[in-house]
């Protein structure tokens, strides 16, 4: 069943409506969220046009816990990185943090000659691989502060990755992941990042005879890096792998609606992910802006001395 999916406004507008008090940090959020939304659907175009080469599922390489763009090069994404950067590089030197090194930004990332482009390329590869190391070099290179360019990067780079996971996923029936449920791991099967946000499934409707397909309530986790999805299990956690009864925790609000929102946190290693659970909401979110409008539960989080599967943009400064 194509059940209706919001958009990054309509989500963060459900989200107020529950909690007002959150209003000014996801308004805030809220222009750069909706251009990078814009973005992927664009760059997916541009993609495409370009005949850029999609990776392949090795299912071999999968089944072992390697991820499609392990060792990816991303020659060729150059001028997407560029027009990601054009849409949102304005918006994030807006932000206190970023504004002293607005310069240094604009300089790194508005040019496009040969030299550029493979800086671009290779920024690619060290956001999609999670290399601190090699964007802390790059910081030192071009003067600016090591968790701003990762935060700055981070952004800009998410569309591009988005709009290829896009590609790959429309490029068959299923993803390639999801072909003979390869891949068992708690981190991307696309990019490798660990997932910024669980989810429980809708029942399934068959769309030709009507009837129930599925109860719904499988789990899924979703890559705030790559946007892919992933189904994963249950009683696991996806930082450590740990399984079995009595291994993951739920942690709701008490006292208040909770919209299926929730924290799934593991006993063993005390890193919880967000989670929402679609057989208790109308509509379909998006999961990023989601995972922006329940820093409510990071907070609680933050109190039990639980850390983040993957840390956010939000409680990184
Ligand atoms: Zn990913
Ligand atoms: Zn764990």
């Amino acid at each position: 069943m194509a059940a209706t999916r919001q958009t990054v406004a309509q989500t963060l507008e459900e989200v107020i409506t529950w909690r007002p008090v959150l209003a000014p940090v996801l308004r805030s959020f809220e222009p750069l969220l909706t251009k990078q939304e814009d973005l992927v659907d664009e760059l997916t175009e541009s993609l495409k046009k370009q005949g850029m080469a999609l990776p392949q599922g090795q299912p071999e390489r999968m089944d072992q816990g390697v991820s499609l763009l392990a060792g990816a090069s991303f020659a060729g994404f150059a001028p997407a990185v560029l027009t990601s950067a054009e849409k949102l590089l304005p918006l994030l030197c807006r932000m206190d943090a970023v504004v002293p090194y607005k310069e240094a930004l604009e300089g790194f990332f508005l040019k496009s000659d040969k030299a550029d482009a493979q800086q671009a390329e290779e920024l690619v590869v060290a956001v999609a691989s999670g290399n601190k190391k090699s964007l802390e070099g790059l910081a030192e290179k071009i003067d600016v502060d090591p968790l701003v360019l990762h935060f700055v990067a981070g952004f800009i780079v998410a569309p591009v990755l988005r709009a290829l996971t896009a590609l790959v996923v429309a490029a068959g029936d299923e993803a390639p992941w999801e072909v003979g449920d390869v891949w068992r791991q708690g981190y991307c099967p696309m990019c490798g990042a660990l997932p910024t946000m669980g989810w429980m499934d809708k029942p399934s409707i068959d769309e030709k005879n009507a009837f129930l397909a599925g109860g719904g309530g499988k789990k899924h986790l979703h890559c705030g890096t790559c946007g892919a999805d992933w189904k994963y299990r249950r009683g696991a956690c996806p930082a450590c792998g740990e399984e079995g009864s009595g291994v993951m925790e739920l942690l709701r609000e008490s006292g208040m609606a909770a919209h299926g929102e929730r924290l799934d946190w593991c006993t063993k290693c005390k890193s919880y992910c967000p989670a929402v659970d679609l057989r208790e909401r109308e509509f379909v979110p998006n999961l990023d802006a989601l995972a922006l409008g329940m820093m409510h539960l990071d907070m609680v989080a933050a109190r039990r001395k639980l850390k983040p599967v993957k840390p956010s943009f939000w409680n990184m400064f």
